[in-house]
């Protein structure tokens, strides 16, 4: 029977459930049970996909096209096995299912409650899982902070699933924080005692604390989370500020987070982890032997978390190249003629990100001029790759009035534009090109060098696409398609032969990367880097 862990949190938000979640499977993993990690949001959007990333960070997307939280990236990011629509579940799709349920008169005569009928699909919902057959253990992350009012439903959930799958099979992790107050020079736990307080308070009993502190728990501190918190001593765990997130399981290790977890669900235990991979990689993050500065443009730099697949997948690619990668926020906005030369001055390649609207595309094709122009490597992402589009055909082709018709819908040139299928549409979420779908490579070009294959499958988030009526002419001189989807003929990435690395690419590449699979594009854009630092 698969065995369920809920991970909630306390105190405050922006704790790291979903680092602390992904480093506990990531140990489970490595002994050898089979895990995957699910997250519970208490929002009523029914996805996070109408959500701008000033809200809450990156939307990521999964192989069958679920628009999902961020954390669902870590959880592949640390697992390196693909998630679905079922690992990422907010409020909004669950009231979205009873709704319809009602309207088609599947509770006549009944009146339609949260208990039992929401907290029924929260738990079937969590359950759905398991189902597959694939697990031995699922975690179950619920999104917010205990005692928020729209985490009840959820808290109560996970209380009657302990109570229907007996206690051996369920268990709760609470993730606190101890502040530490400078002037007492004393960690404090009274936060955490009232937090655990909150969650017995819904019936819950955490068997497992995980305690963010500044600072080392000391034994008497622990003893007296133990004592009023009334979980085991070896139940404290340490969750310590770390250098990096990939830093996280290897403190677990040593708190003996997983060893906890095991015994209490009396999981039979295979291996000691190996975390070998895991292990030379971090020796490697922490060793590099070159430098190079990337600029990544785009128009959410303000906060990291909008392009937190991105970081990672630079993080990924710097290790596999021994290389420490300064990531440098422009600005696409304030991008300008006058300023470029002086904005990209000491950077080795920029990365044009992905995006919507209008707001900053002069700056990105500004950018993305200038670097091809001056032969400094090029990554665009989506939007990104559609920019260097309309810069080609502007300042190439001479099209001057060449756009994307998401900018200027009437343009004269339109480069990049609608679909027929995507012009029908009117409602907003879950309606874009979605998830994987298969691309080919030419043979010869630089994508093919990087992936070494002919066929590869990337994951897609976006409306507009390469206008084929241009591409003869684009070919002609000197961009190129070099992948393509045969099935709807569409051009999925364009680059330059002639320019040392220029490759745009309508996907998102940055989603599939992981710390055991770096992502071949982003390995061979930061090579292109290094070498074209070393020619300067
Ligand atoms: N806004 C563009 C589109 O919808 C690009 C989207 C993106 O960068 N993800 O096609």
């Amino acid at each position: 029977m698969t065995k369920f862990i809920f991970v909630t949190g306390g105190v405050s938000s922006s704790l790291g459930k979903g680092i602390i979640a992904a480093s506990l499977g990531k140990l489970l993993q490595a002994r050898g049970f089979s895990v995957t990690i699910q997250k519970l949001d208490p929002y009523i959007n029914v996805d996070p996909g109408t959500l701008n990333p000033y809200e809450h960070g990156e939307c990521y997307v999964t192989e069958d096209g679920a628009e999902t939280d961020l954390d669902l990236g870590h959880y592949e990011r640390f697992l390196n096995i693909p998630t679905s629509q079922a690992n990422n579940v907010t409020t909004g799709r669950i009231y979205q299912t009873i709704i319809n349920k009602e309207r088609a008169g599947e509770y006549l005569g009944k009146t339609v409650q949260v208990i039992p009928h929401i907290t029924d699909e929260i738990k079937r919902r969590i359950q759905l899982l398991s189902q597959t057959g694939k697990y031995d253990i699922v975690i179950t992350e619920i999104g917010g902070t205990v005692g928020d009012i729209e985490s009840l439903p959820y808290i109560e959930s996970i209380r009657q699933l302990r109570w229907e799958l007996g206690r051996d099979n369920c268990l709760t992790i609470h993730l606190t924080l101890l502040p530490y107050l400078n002037a007492a020079k004393e960690l404090k736990t009274k936060p955490t005692q009232h937090s655990v307080k909150e969650l017995l308070s819904s019936g819950i009993q955490p068997d497992i604390l995980v305690c963010r502190t500044e600072f080392p728990i000391s034994m008497q501190i622990r003893r007296k989370l133990a004592l009023f918190c009334n979980v085991d001593v070896t139940s404290v765990i340490e969750a310590r500020d770390a250098e990096s997130i990939y830093d996280v399981p290897i403190h677990m290790l040593k708190e003996k987070l997983d060893v906890s977890v095991i015994s209490k669900m009396r999981l039979v235990d295979r291996n000691e982890p190996n975390l070998e991979r895991w292990k030379s990689f971090l020796g490697q993050l922490k060793n590099p032997v070159r430098e190079v500065k990337i600029g990544l443009v785009g128009k959410y730099i303000e906060l990291q978390d909008a392009y937190k697949s991105i970081h990672e997948a630079f993080v990924h690619a710097g290790v596999a190249n021994e290389c420490k990668i300064n990531l440098i926020s422009i600005h696409s906005a304030q991008i300008n003629k006058n300023n470029v030369a002086e904005m990209l001055q000491e950077i080795d390649g920029i990365l044009v990100a992905p995006g919507f609207g209008e707001r900053g595309i002069e700056g990105k094709i500004t950018a993305i001029q200038y670097v091809r122009e001056n032969n400094i490597p090029f990554f665009g992402i989506c939007l990104g790759m559609q920019c260097a589009v309309v810069e080609f055909a502007r300042n190439v082709l001479k099209l001057k009035q060449a756009s994307s018709t998401e900018i200027t819908p009437k343009t004269k040139h339109p480069v990049i534009n609608l679909m027929q299928e995507q012009k029908k549409i009117q409602n907003k979420g879950g309606t874009m090109r979605l998830g994987a779908y298969d691309c080919t490579l030419a043979e010869g070009s630089k994508a093919y060098q990087a992936y070494e294959k002919i066929d590869i499958s990337e994951r897609h988030r976006h409306r507009y696409e390469f206008n084929n009526q241009y591409l003869e002419k684009m070919e002609a001189a000197g961009m190129i398609a070099s992948g393509k989807n045969t099935k709807r003929n569409l051009v999925e990435i364009v680059e330059i032969p002639t320019h040392p690395w220029f490759v745009g690419v309508q996907f998102h590449p940055e989603y599939k990367s992981t710390v055991e699979n770096p992502h071949p594009l982003f390995v061979e854009f930061i090579r292109a880097c290094t070498n074209s630092k070393n020619n300067r």
